[in-house]
This record gives C-alpha cells, structure tokens and sequence, in this order.
C-alpha cells in the first residue's frame, strides 16, 4: 500500500488534509511507473503527450485524486478542463471512487465553454454586460448577423449571415476582438468583415447576449485588462488539467497560459494524432509547443495501450503512419490475439444498417464465436450525422434499443425552442430575440407592420423591445386587437420576471405557468396535426427536465452548454455518434461504417484544406478505430443516398491504408437471396448494373484481393491529384476550369484562395483554386 509521503504536503495543511494524506492510496494502484511520475509529479509544469488508450485520461484523474488527498488543493482550488460536460462527469465519479467518497463542490472541472461562462457571469460588467446575460444560440446568432448585415445595406444573398458566423467565429477562436483582428484579414467578407464583427458585438452588448466564442473571448480579454482579477485566479487555482489539449484553439491556450502563469502547476495531457479540431480552429502546434511555453515541464510518455487488442491497434499504427509531420509513437499492448479488424462492403447504405442490427443483436447473444457484448458495449461511429438516420430507422424498425449522442437534440425542436425562449424572457425581460421568436407565437393578431413599430418604437428610445411594445401600446401606436394581445403578453413578462425575483421560487410551478398564461400549451392542443400530441409531450418531458435544476436561469445555461444529451437511463442500448464526439470514449465493440471516399474521407474536408484536411480526416479515422477494445468493424456502401440523391460510392481510401495482416474481410450478405451465389447474383444483376457496380469497382476487387494483398508500404494508385498552389492560383473571373470530381466549369468569382465555379454538369460550387485546373491543362493529368 502506498501512502501519501510527500512530506512537503503536511506544511501548513489542515488537520483534515493531514488525516486524509495518510490514507491508503487506491488510486495508484496499477499505473505504470510512467504514470505514476505523472501524478506524483506535483510541483510545476507536466505533459504527457501519448497516443490512444494508453491512460492518459486514467492518470489525469489520479492525480486529481493525489492532489486532494495530499490537502494540496481543496476541489475548489483545482481548475480541470475536459472536453465534454460527460467526461468531466465521469471524471467527478472517478476521482469520487478513487477518495471512496463523494466529491462535493469540483465547480472548476468542467469544459472550456461552462467553466467560461461561470467566471463572465462574475465579472460580466468588465466585458460591458449584466451578470443575467443571455447565451445564443446559433440560430440565434445567424439571425442577428442577418440584421447587422441588412442595417450595413449589403445583401445577405450575396454575403450570407453563416459565411460571417464562420468568420467570425474564426477570429474568436484566435482571440481576436474586433480591434485585434489583423489587417491581412480585413478583406474578408467584402472588406465588411471587421466592420460587421465590430457592429455585431455591439449589438450583442445592447442585447445582453453573448455566443459561444465570447465566453473566452471576454475572459481572455478581461485577464488581460485587469491583472487584480487574474492575480485572484492564478493564486485561486492551485491546479490546473487539461485533457485533450492537442485540440485547444488560441483562445484557450492564452486563456490557460495568463492562469497558469503565476505558479505554473498546470499539468496537460494529449496527443498529435488525435487532432481532430483543426476545422474549429484547435492548433495541434499547443501542445507540440509546451515545453517552451513552460520551460523545465516534465514531458512523460506513455506507450502501452491498455485498450485495444494486437489488431486494433496495428490497423490504427498502419493507417496514422501515413500522415506526414507527425511525432510518431511506438504503441504496445499486452491483449495478444483477438479477432481481426472487420471490413465488409455493402450494396447501399439501407443494406449496411440492416447487417450492423443484426450484428448487434447477434453479439448481444454472443453468437458468431464471440463473447457477449452487452448493447451499452457497443458503438456505431459515423463520419456525417446524416448517416445516423438510416440507423435511427433500422433500429427503430427492428426495435433494438438505441441512443444519439451529439445528433437532432431534444433542445433544437421547434416547441423546445419556443418554450425556451419565454423561459429567458422571463429571466432577462430584455431578451430582444427570445421576444422576437415569441410576441406573435401563438398568434396575438399582430402583423409584420405591429412588430415593424415596436422595433422602431425600441430603436428611437433606445430599449429593449419589450419595453418599445409596452410604450407602444401605451401611446396607442399599436391598438386593436393586436394591442391588447401584446399589452397581455407584456404584463405577463412582468409577472414571470417578478416571480424569478423571489429567491428560492418555484420554478417548475412558473414553466408551466408560462406555457399556460401564455397560449403556448393551448396552440398546440388546439392544432390538429399529426404532430401536435408530440409536441405537447415533448413540453412536459422539459418541464420535467426543469426538476433536477435550482433555478430557471441555471437550466437554460445548461441547455446553452450541453454537447451531449444522453439520457442516463438504465435501458441497455447501443450508442450512435459522430467519431467527433468519440474523443476520449471506449466501447468493447464499435462499427465504422460509411467508409467511402467523399464521406470518409469528407469531400468537403479536403476541398477547403486540402492535404491538411485529408491529415485531419486520417487522425479521425485514428480515432474511430481506437475506440474499439475487442471488435472492430469497417464497412462501406457502393450506393448511398445523400440528400435523398443516389450517388455511387469508392471505397475510402484509408481502407487501403490498413495493414492486411490485421484486417479480415467479410462477406456481405447480398440482398437478391443472401449469399454470394450465382442465382443470387443474377437476380438483381441488372438492377445492380443499372445503378453502380460496386464490386465490380477496383475498390471492391482490390478489397477482394486482399488474400495476396498490396505489400505494406507500397502506394496505392493514386486517384486524387494533389496540384502546385502557387502554378495555377492565378485564376479570374471568365476563366475556364476543371475540377476532378465535378468536371468542366466557369469560373464566376475568385475570393482568395476561393472560386465560385459554375460548372457545366454540377452546377455552382465554391471550390479551392488548388483543386482545378486551367481546362486545357486537365487533358494532361493522370486521373
Ligand atoms: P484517449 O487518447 O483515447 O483519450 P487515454 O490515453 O486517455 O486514451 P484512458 O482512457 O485513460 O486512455 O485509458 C484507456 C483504458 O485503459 C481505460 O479503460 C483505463 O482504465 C485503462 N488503463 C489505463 N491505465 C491503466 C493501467 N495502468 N492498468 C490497467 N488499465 C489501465
Ligand atoms: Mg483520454
């Protein structure tokens, strides 16, 4: 048994601490000596960079456990960043584990967004707000960006509202306010964009609203301008640890840098191969940066995967070891043996879904010569969420239980957001879009023209616009029936605000008093379409939801928060997600399904970044495969519908990149008959002719193949044609082009590194300068 001996500890520490330091210490039972530098190491800056499964997450949460058992911090003392609010839950009931007791009050562990959020509301006025501002959402904050662009007279046609989001949202990422963004940016957005983004956040400001990038953007900017405040945040947080840092953005490398900067006890853990927030602008140079941001870290690595079986983890060191600018890792794991990775093409995507529910089922029975693996074992991780439905359909079909994690979320139905949105009137009054989504919802007989008024009514007074609605009912500017709706509604907003104001009042009482007084409940018992009775038990599922929170307000910044809507409940079901979301998580089966060329890798992926984005897609895949512990299967479709259009699928190119050894091919089932027979074959052979034929694809007969498979090593032919940027970026408008997936086109607009193409047969696209050629030039590539 090994005690607390870190003498050092005992100096000053309360005699609770000291009782605790002598506890026994379970949590350090079974780490590797690797890991257990990680978490004895206390004093000063520590990295552990090391590849999937080797128990990074495992020794992060031991030495949280170390830390409070050795009274170096109290919970509220340590600053713990995760990347879901699911991982910082578990990692609560670990380290509760570990201590064998509860751990009451960890506020600080949580993800970058609800930690940001908890230190703006205490110092909101700093950033120009109110404590009780509100979080956008983003169809929220896509509505006000269609207000600011109309007000500068541009037409959002054009420039629309999402490309300004992006934007936007990219420079946020990088920690730039509007004053900051640099002038090489500025051309963006039609030489509008900071302009915008400076409007936009005034707005913002006037709204009482912030979005998702200002809850670090204000903190950032708020430590920077008041060194009081950061002095009580370094010295507040003892600690701080970070998991999966290689996908933090500048925003939050700075925002951790400023805390850290002071004691330098920061301690983060990651790896380069898992870099999978490229596209939102994380910056894998972070953690490849750390030992000079904190000179003298300690940097441990960890090589035995405890994870995977042999195979698993060859497939996934064969596919990430074709990604160049890597820091490569030797991985090892002791779980010899095992079943091979499993690769199995099917007709379409229909087809795919039917064979993975029975598979599920079967390894829930533990047939096809393998051990049991319950459905809450098993997990199917897609590259797109439009994949999931197929699933959704399939499984519902066959009634096999199963949940969506990070799809359609409950909060993003229609009557959810409604609901919501009288919710935060009721907090903040002067909530100007949560009035706008509601004052004529259910109708209150005011038309476009009423809602014109109050909106000029607020401007010319400078109000919210319940306060312009309140006056212009009053001065008679609004009458009639359509007045003495909104007069209702107004003094309602005052009644539910007064109500919020009572400390400790009742409020799952005043959400369904809300949806009542409203009309909200009796629109939809009055509408007589089939999805009405939905609905309706979709408002009692949220005000049942309201139980478990104190307050209106803390519910609503918990929806604004959450990345996951897993319903803990004790059904056993299997788990469908998007390989995003899959950081960090482990199931003992997982299928991989959708692993064609153009969805897996993303067209689009590799359209806008090019090599990078083929890398970022490949880490992905890396991913995908390390979740799995005991079974691995990799399917694809030669058909697949997307956006209700058929189009024939290659087989993904990383398919090609698994190492043969350690990969197994099936047979799919066939859909004329089952199996693989002649009649079987002939039955639908023209159908199949008609449509794509995917085995008779060479992605299919290389797949077939496989028995005397390509040597490891060897290239396979090259498909895609990777083009010098700077020969033929010169692009202008008129010019004739060629695009390997979309053929011959025009060019239209050129923006960049940007084209708008109308092309002859697909229509018009904006493609990467670096993915066409001038027409004539094509006839000479090697497709
Ligand atoms: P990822 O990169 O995917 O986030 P990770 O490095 O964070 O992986 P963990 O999730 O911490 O890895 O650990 C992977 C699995 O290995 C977990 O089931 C964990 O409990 C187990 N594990 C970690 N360390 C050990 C150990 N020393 N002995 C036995 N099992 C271990
Ligand atoms: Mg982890």
């Amino acid at each position: 048994m090994t005690n607390c001996d870190d003498t050092d500890a005992f100096e000053g520490a309360s005699l609770s601490a000291r009782a605790m330091a002598v506890r026994p210490t379970p949590y350090l039972q079974g780490l590797n000596p690797a890991q257990r530098e990680a978490v004895e190491t206390l004093d000063g800056p520590v990295l552990m960079l090391a590849g999937a499964g080797t128990g990074k997450t495992r020794a992060l949460t031991a030495r949280i456990a170390h830390l409070l058992a050795c009274g170096r911090a109290r919970p509220n003392e340590i600053l713990a960043v995760t990347f879901t609010n699911k991982a910082a839950r578990e990692m609560k009931e670990r380290v509760a584990r570990f201590l064998g007791a509860t751990v009451e009050g960890m506020p600080w562990m949580g993800t970058f967004h609800s930690i940001g959020v908890k230190l703006l509301r205490r110092h909101a006025e700093l950033a120009g707000l109110k404590s009780n501002f509100t979080i956008l959402d983003t169809d929220d904050q896509i509505r006000l960006l269609k207000q600011v662009i109309a007000a500068a007279n541009i037409d959002e046609k054009r420039w629309p509202a999402r490309q300004l989001a992006g934007l936007i949202d990219h420079w946020k990422n990088r920690a730039w306010g509007p004053e900051q963004v640099p002038a090489a940016e500025a051309s963006h957005f039609n030489n509008m964009g900071t302009e915008l983004y400076a409007g936009y956040q005034q707005r913002l400001l006037t709204l009482n609203a912030c979005d998702f990038g200002d809850l670090l953007l204000h903190v950032v900017t708020i430590f920077q301008n008041h060194p009081d405040v950061l002095e009580q945040y370094q010295r507040w947080f003892r600690y701080i640890l970070v998991d999966e840092y290689q996908d933090t953005n500048i925003a939050q490398y700075l925002w951790l840098r400023l805390l850290a900067a002071g004691h330098r006890n920061i301690c983060c853990v990651g790896d380069d191969d898992q870099s999978i927030y490229g596209w939102r602008g994380a910056e894998v140079g972070n953690i490849l940066r750390f030992e000079k941001d904190f000179p003298g870290a300690k940097v441990i690595r960890l090589e035995q995967n405890y994870r995977s079986t042999e195979h698993i983890l060859a497939a996934a060191s064969g596919l990430i070891a074709a990604n160049a600018g890597r820091l490569g890792k030797t991985l090892w794991t002791e779980a010899k043996g095992g079943e091979k990775v499993r690769l199995i093409g099917h007709w379409d995507g229909e087809e795919e879904a039917r064979w993975i529910g029975e598979e599920a089922e079967a390894l829930q029975r533990g047939t096809r010569g393998l051990d049991p693996v319950s459905l809450n074992g098993q997990a199917i991780l897609v590259r797109a969420s439009h994949q999931m439905r197929a699933f959704e359909d399939r499984f519902l079909t066959i009634g096999l239980p199963y949940r969506v994690i990070g799809g359609p979320r409950f909060y993003e139905r229609l009557e959810i957001r409604d609901a919501m949105a009288y919710f935060r009137l009721a907090v903040s009054p002067d909530d100007d879009l949560a009035f706008e989504r509601v004052v004529n919802t259910p109708r209150r007989g005011l038309g476009d023209k009423a809602v014109q008024t109050i909106q000029m009514q607020a401007r010319e007074d400078g109000t919210s616009l319940l306060e312009g609605a309140r006056y212009a009912v009053a001065s008679g500017r609004i009458g009639g029936r359509g007045g003495a709706g909104l007069r209702a509604l107004v003094e309602a907003v005052d009644r539910w605000h007064r109500a919020t104001q009572v400390s400790d009042y009742d409020h799952v009482r005043l959400a369904e008093t809300i949806l009542d007084e409203s009309g909200y409940t009796a629109m939809w018992q009055a509408e007589k379409t089939p999805e009405a009775p939905g609905r309706l038990e979709n408002l009692k599922e949220l005000v049942k939801a309201l139980e478990s929170f104190d307050n209106l307000q803390g519910f609503l910044e918990h929806v604004a928060l959450i990345m996951d809507n897993d319903s803990e409940d004790a059904e056993e079901k299997i788990t469908i997600m998007t390989l995003h979301a899959a950081k960090g998580l482990e199931f003992p089966a997982v299928f991989l399904p959708g692993w064609e060329d153009g969805l897996f890798p993303s067209q689009r992926s590799m359209d806008e970044s090019g090599l990078k984005g083929l890398e970022e897609e490949r880490r992905l895949a890396y991913v995908g495969i390390t979740r799995a512990e005991r079974l691995l299967t990799i399917s694809f479709a030669g058909n697949r519908r997307v956006y209700g259009q058929w189009q024939s699928q290659m087989p993904s190119r990383f398919i090609d990149e698994l190492p043969a050894d350690h990969v197994e091919v099936l047979t799919p089932p066939g859909l004329y008959g089952g199996g693989y027979g002649a009649a079987a074959m002939s039955a639908g052979i023209e159908d199949r002719a008609a449509r794509a034929d995917v085995y008779n694809s060479p992605g299919w007969k290389r797949m077939q193949d496989r028995s005397q498979a390509r040597p490891l090593g060897q290239p396979r032919e090259s498909r895609h044609v990777v083009i010098d940027l700077d020969a033929v970026s010169a692009f202008e408008a008129g010019d004739r082009v060629f695009h390997q997936k979309f053929g011959y086109g025009t060019v239209e607009m050129t923006e960049g590194e940007k084209l708008r193409v109308a092309f002859d047969k697909a229509g018009t696209k904006h493609v990467v300068a670096g993915y066409v050629v001038a027409a004539g030039a094509a006839d000479d590539i090697p497709f």
